[in-house]
């Protein structure tokens, strides 16, 4: 713990701009207002990721960070801020990205491996056909999404064993958290999100999410300004997850009507009350008039004491 609790990037004289590697073309076109802005919303990033990293312990000495990259905005973009925040850690970390191809049609094979040799990071391609066993399981009409995600998981935790990975990155950011806070009231009856840091359900791989803290619109102008090699993510064919796409536009219009809304709704994921809510696993509400007798018979101390 203590190793992680070192690695802050508040205190470390980070070099401003994309790491050193980067195409030379990719911030060409931006005049010197832009090149600052872009600065700024890089510093922003590195920051909040460096803190959600030590206020989660996501990193310790010596790990070997699996980075999952499924070609889209969030995955390029949390591979590249771990990159720059691996050359200024006062702790020492290796990165691997790995790839799944899950064979939909049309995926373009050599977009990933171009892009990762091109700035020298170690990198798998995991090939998986989970395309078809999706098809053939899922009934007509229904969402492939759910089984697809979770033969992506198992292939992705499965192989971030075997090569040695101690820690498996995902891309989820603030937005992805709140959605499945809301989804999972509105549909499923619970207060949960999706944690920063997670132990899988066998206890082999320990999870974590360095962009919690982000903004998806940083992430979305990040990726756009480093002009990374985006994969579109609706090659597989199947509808957008009706629900999730509701809540994200109610999240996204709350952002414009009521800026400062989600931050807050945010904070309130790290701060919870269990006095304040209603479940009886997590408060000893039966015990309060236990509690109670033991705080009147505390005060009738203190007044014989006085
Ligand atoms: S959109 Fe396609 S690839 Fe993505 S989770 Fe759903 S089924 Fe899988």
């Amino acid at each position: 713990m203590q190793d992680a609790l070192m690695f802050d990037p508040r205190d470390t004289a980070a070099p401003d701009g994309p790491s050193p590697t980067e195409p030379a073309s990719t911030l060409e076109g931006l005049d010197a207002r832009g090149k600052r802005e872009f600065n700024k919303l890089h510093k922003r990033l590195r920051r909040q990721v460096g803190n959600a990293i030590i206020d989660y312990g996501m990193i310790h000495e010596g790990d070997r960070v699996m980075v999952c990259l499924s070609g889209g905005k969030d995955s390029y973009t949390l591979l590249e801020i771990l990159r720059n925040l691996q050359r200024n850690a006062p702790v020492n970390f290796s990165l691997v990205a790995v790839n799944l191809d899950q064979k939909q049609p049309g995926f373009p094979e050599h977009v990933l491996p171009a892009y990762l040799e091109g700035i020298g990071v170690e990198y798998h391609i995991l090939e998986r056909d989970t395309y078809s066993v999706v098809k053939e399981k899922t009934p007509e009409g229904k969402t492939t999404c759910a089984l697809c995600s979770r033969l992506r998981r198992g292939s992705l935790y499965g192989f971030a064993e075997e090569i040695g990975a101690t820690k498996v990155a995902l891309g989820h950011h603030r937005e992805d958290i709140l959605e499945t806070l809301f989804l999972n009231m509105f549909f499923g009856g619970s207060l949960k999100a999706m944690p920063p840091k997670l132990l899988s359900d066998d206890g082999r791989n320990m999870v974590i999410r360095p962009l919690a803290y982000c903004r998806e619109a940083d992430i979305a102008e990040f990726a756009r300004l480093m002009d990374f090699p985006i994969i579109p993510c609706n090659l597989c064919g199947s509808q957008p997850n009706l629900q999730r796409q509701v809540v994200k536009e109610m999240l996204a219009e709350w952002e414009t009507t009521h800026p400062g809304r989600l931050e807050s709704m945010f904070k309130a994921v790290t701060n919870v009350a269990p006095s304040q809510l209603a479940d009886r696993e997590l408060f000893d509400f039966a015990g309060l008039e236990e509690k109670q007798a033991q705080r009147q018979a505390d005060r009738i101390d203190i007044h014989q004491e006085l």
